[in-house]
């Protein structure tokens, strides 16, 4: 499932290719993914020049100079390709640019969506109105106020979009490790010299992702031009069992329906 690395690599893929081009041809192949296709988008995308790519939590964003942002979201399964030999069944948007790339959105199982928003107006739409902070903005003293009076599980509140923005299961579990808190700890009860801690281990963690995704784009332009996933490796996450730095051993609890991997030696 794309987290936030996988949607920042790929903004940061589609930008080489987009940014500043107009799109000549917009093709819907099917009329949904998880929502309808906006039934204006061909006509709205059509000639507009693209100003600039964005992120806002696991959303992307592509501005263009009519004023409108193209909103995409991945969902379980999706992903951009370039330049692909050949259209595959699960490609189900096209843009071509006018140097003639090929964009495709691909979502086998199709939990992903298209929005298209006046950018102006991009702070009120209803899915971004409640997000909390992005990680990368997140102050210790903000995150402490949003955490007071919380008795949640510190590890499932972080992973609250309303509390911090974009966070998935894969990365909170890092985080935690990293800034040595223990996930069943309640949230109101993490002082606040810890929560310092914890800002820069999620900062850490998604930046170390981001850069691993970097590093794949080198060659995004390869026959698959698939962007935005690559091999990542983690200390905590889906390594039940195995040994933790500390010398102690990693364990897999249930939280809210999610596997939460943690060192019991060393998050306390
Ligand atoms: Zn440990």
């Amino acid at each position: 499932m794309p987290e936030l690395p996988e949607v920042e690599t790929t903004v940061r893929g589609l930008a080489r290719v987009l940014k500043g081009r107009r799109i000549a041809r917009v093709e819907a192949r099917r009329a949904d993914l998880r929502r309808s296709f906006p039934e204006d988008l061909g006509q709205r995308l059509t000639g507009a020049r693209v100003t600039g790519l964005g992120r806002r939590a696991k959303y992307g964003l592509i501005h263009t100079d009519r004023d409108d942002t193209m909103i995409f979201h991945l969902g379980m399964s999706g992903s951009w390709r370039i330049d692909h030999a050949s259209l595959g069944k699960h490609d189900h948007l096209l843009l071509e640019t006018d140097e003639g790339k090929r964009l495709a959105l691909n979502d086998p199982r199709r939990f992903g969506s298209v929005d298209l928003v006046a950018t102006g107006e991009l702070h009120d739409w209803p899915p971004f109105k409640a997000l909390g902070p992005e990680p990368f903005e997140l102050d210790p003293r903000e995150l402490r106020k949003r955490l007071r009076g919380r008795t949640a599980a510190i590890k499932l509140l972080l992973g609250d979009q309303r509390i911090v923005a974009g966070l998935g299961n894969i990365y909170v579990c890092e985080a935690l490790h990293r800034a040595k808190i223990h996930p069943k700890r309640r949230g109101g009860s993490v002082s606040l010299e810890r929560l310092g801690r914890l800002v820069g281990a999620i900062e850490e963690v998604l930046a170390e992702a981001i850069d691993a995704g970097g590093s794949s784009l080198k060659d995004f332009i390869s026959p698959d031009g698939e962007l935005g996933y690559f091999s990542k490796s983690f200390v905590v996450y889906d390594r039940e069992g195995r040994p933790c730095r500390c010398g102690g051993t990693v364990k897999r609890i249930v939280q809210g329906g999610r596997s939460t991997f943690y060192c019991p030696e060393c998050q306390r």
